[in-house]
């Protein structure tokens, strides 16, 4: 990947509620954690542990001989209506578009293995299989985040970001964006916030907005 290029424009993405229409690495802890998911998800919620912690404890509770199951559960899983249709239009504006997912690489790029050809990066955590259960690694954890979004933007160069998203993990991103598509949690915060965004349902609704104001430049 080059990532001395300079980008007059590019896309940051996340995965889960975003590309896909369900959250499905928290579905995917659900069913394969052996650590309860509940519990986790109440000592994150009461601010006892970070997000990131949460997320290692489940992670590192699935059994490795379970990692193809794991794999496999992405796959069928519902993409958000247009998906295909905003690669095609930011392919054909020599735009690149970056997925930031902070659930596993493998599950992103097995759910998004059709498409790879027309997406410019996939940034994820891995994890290793060589001991009993799962080993988490992210390149970019930040101090309360599995992957700091924001630091993965800044390791490219460009002019305008625009960045879509719809959760809590997204908010760092959003605030190092200029044009942010937002649904859910994150269209909700942004307005908290006072921050501009537009608010979206499909990705129809995002080529929509970026062809007229791109096209109006
Ligand atoms: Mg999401």
């Amino acid at each position: 990947m080059n990532r001395s290029e300079k980008y007059k424009q590019i896309v940051f993405c996340d995965f889960d509620g975003t590309i896909t229409a369900e959250e499905t690495f928290s579905g995917m802890l659900e069913e394969f954690a052996t650590q309860s998911y509940e519990s986790a998800a109440r000592l994150v919620g009461g601010g006892r542990i970070t997000l990131k912690e949460g997320v290692r404890r489940l992670v590192e509770s699935i059994p490795s001989e379970h990692y193809p199951q794991v794999i496999d559960y992405i796959r069928g899983k519902r993409l958000r209506d247009g998906f295909a249709e905003l690669l095609d239009f930011l392919y054909s504006h020599r735009i690149p578009f970056v997925v930031i997912s902070g659930g596993l690489l493998d599950s992103v790029t097995t759910r998004l293995r059709d498409f790879a050809g027309r997406i410019h990066a996939m940034h994820a955590p891995t994890v290793k299989t060589d001991s009993p259960t799962l080993k988490l690694h992210s390149q970019w954890e930040g101090e309360t985040e599995t992957v700091a979004k924001a630091d993965v933007m800044a390791e490219y160069r460009y002019e305008q970001a625009v960045a879509i998203g719809d959760g809590i993990t997204d908010l760092n991103m959003a605030m190092a964006a200029d044009i942010v598509f937002a649904r859910g949690y994150l269209a909700d915060y942004m307005k908290s916030k006072g921050r501009k965004y537009i608010g979206w349902n499909d990705f129809f609704d995002v080529i929509n907005h970026l062809s007229k104001r791109w096209q109006a430049r």
